[in-house]
């Protein structure tokens, strides 16, 4: 949801989403643009619902069989795919050595891109304790993204939506989610998700994943309802459709679907380059939802 709202804001200013719609609930947000259709998901909710269907259709993390849809997708055009996770998908090398390759000769790959497709592989390993949903979003980050910081961070937003699911708030937990991030990160992403951060203070562009991270955390921790959380996000400008994306994860998880207004999920429908002519909707995904939440 997320992901469509923000998706026309991207590259823009802070508070471009607020001036167009300054009163929620008025007109329907879900306005398209930038060569999106109104309602239109991107490339983050599209790998996340092949990881999603990967998992399901495999019984499980089965790594391989995850890369290679994200190749079969990255080989379809897509409309729009972040830079590095091309490069690693399409640079010949197998499963196991493409983004290790990648990170050893560009050094810089630390994009948010492994964080903003985590929340359906967030539902299905919930259930299967901390330690193993911390695991497994490490090893599906490092997909796609060499650089440890990025495994980090996907582990952090894994067990947020754990102890969201569970009905316990994610905010509350965060000091024992930092405490299971590798020492050498800790220190990085406890700036950034804490209390008093602010996306103004984050020292790289929000396509990173330290600032994603810490802005939808913050989106979430100053206010008080999904619709707001998702505004707050997406008015912070940048990388808004996956800010906003991975925003949406953690506050789905707290408020539950009911907080999702009809006006956005009416519209809302995710392509799946990779998969035939296939454009899931919101009772393929109410559906999804369900069967990753077991
Ligand atoms: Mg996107």
């Amino acid at each position: 949801m997320g992901d469509a709202l923000g998706a026309p804001f991207e590259f823009g200013l802070a508070g471009v989403f607020s001036t167009r719609f300054p009163v929620p609930a008025t007109e329907n947000e879900m306005c398209g643009g930038g060569g999106w259709d109104a309602g239109e998901a991107t490339d983050d909710t599209q790998m996340a619902v092949h990881l999603a269907e990967s998992l399901l259709e495999r019984g499980g993390l089965d790594l391989p069989d995850v890369f290679a849809r994200f190749q079969r997708w990255a080989a379809c055009d897509p409309k729009d795919i972040g830079l590095q996770t091309e490069d690693v998908l399409t640079n010949g090398m197998p499963w196991d050595r493409a983004a290790a390759t990648h990170f050893r000769t560009n050094h810089r790959a630390a994009g948010n891109g492994s964080l903003m497709r985590a929340t359906t592989s967030a539902v299905y390993f919930a259930g299967r304790g901390q330690d193993a949903t911390m695991d497994a979003a490490r090893r599906i980050a490092a997909l796609t993204h060499g650089d440890p910081a990025t495994w980090e961070g996907t582990a952090v937003f894994h067990d947020l939506l754990r102890v969201a699911l569970e009905g316990d708030d994610p905010v509350a937990a965060l000091p024992g989610s930092l405490a299971l991030v590798d020492p050498d990160h800790r220190e990085r992403y406890s700036t950034v998700l804490a209390p008093r951060w602010h996306p103004d203070d984050a020292t790289e562009f929000n396509g990173a994943v330290w600032p994603c991270l810490g802005s939808a955390v913050w989106a979430l921790r100053t206010t008080s309802g999904y619709e707001d959380a998702i505004r707050a996000a997406i008015d912070l400008g940048g990388d808004t459709d996956t800010v906003a994306a991975v925003t949406g994860g953690l506050a789905g998880a707290v408020y539950g679907a009911d907080a999702i207004p009809v006006r956005w999920t009416e519209p809302l429908h995710v392509p799946l380059p990779g998969s035939g002519e296939r454009v899931l909707r919101l009772p393929e995904l109410t559906d999804l939802a369900r069967r990753l939440a077991g």
